[in-house]
């Protein structure tokens, strides 16, 4: 499986780290090794000083699809769930200036904590989700899928045209504002319309 990754889908977020609202959404991939299942600790890598959170909701595939038409996009995915996109945002950071790829500051071991997943049934109003993030019992990130520039389905139908979509693959579907940095000792604690469905403690 895969895990396709939209990057600067919330205003606020782009606006927070100082980037260019794109023209077409921008995409990346992480490997299946980065998954970091069941509330499992983070174990902070030795690669980086400044690991960030970027809570998101992620979709689960249902069915294998390529060139999907945006009117059939919302039968490709069946389960929302809660992630947690950790970048190195040191990396990040000297891989844009270069006009570099970001694989290594995003693909790395450990860095898509997912939570259990609920079916897309359980939601009166898809286009209007609330999820947030607690850093340490505090709330850092508040969003809503209302915000979105991409909606689901057109992350879906975009990033069909260049991949093929498999049964179990992830997409995590971008953060809003309020992303920030993690250290040794910390909890972050992830909720989906304020119940509580994702725990990561960074070790
Ligand atoms: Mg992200």
């Amino acid at each position: 499986m895969k895990i396709i990754c939209i990057g600067r889908n919330y205003h606020a977020h782009i606006k927070e780290l100082g980037n260019e609202i794109p023209a077409e959404p921008v995409f990346f991939i992480k490997p299946d090794t980065s998954l970091l299942l069941r509330n499992r600790p983070f174990f902070y890598p030795g690669f980086s000083s400044d690991i960030h959170y970027e809570a998101e909701l992620v979709l689960k595939i249902c069915k294998v699809g390529k060139n999907i038409q945006p009117r059939f996009a919302h039968t490709y995915y069946d389960k929302i769930g809660l992630g947690i996109d950790f970048t190195a945002r040191d990396i990040q950071d000297r891989a844009k200036k270069a006009g570099l790829p970001w694989f290594t500051a995003k693909g790395f071991d450990q860095s898509a904590p997912v939570s259990q997943f609920i079916p897309k049934t359980g939601f009166p109003d898809l286009k209007n989700i609330q999820f947030s993030l607690n850093l340490n019992g505090k709330p850092v990130q508040q969003g809503n899928t209302s915000l979105m520039i991409y909606s689901f389905d057109e992350i879906i139908e975009y990033a069909s045209r260049f991949v093929t979509l498999r049964t179990g693959d992830l997409i995590f579907t971008g953060t809003p504002s309020g992303v920030g940095s993690v250290r040794i000792g910390d909890l972050l604690e992830g909720f989906i319309e304020g119940k509580p469905i994702l725990k990561c403690a960074i070790k």
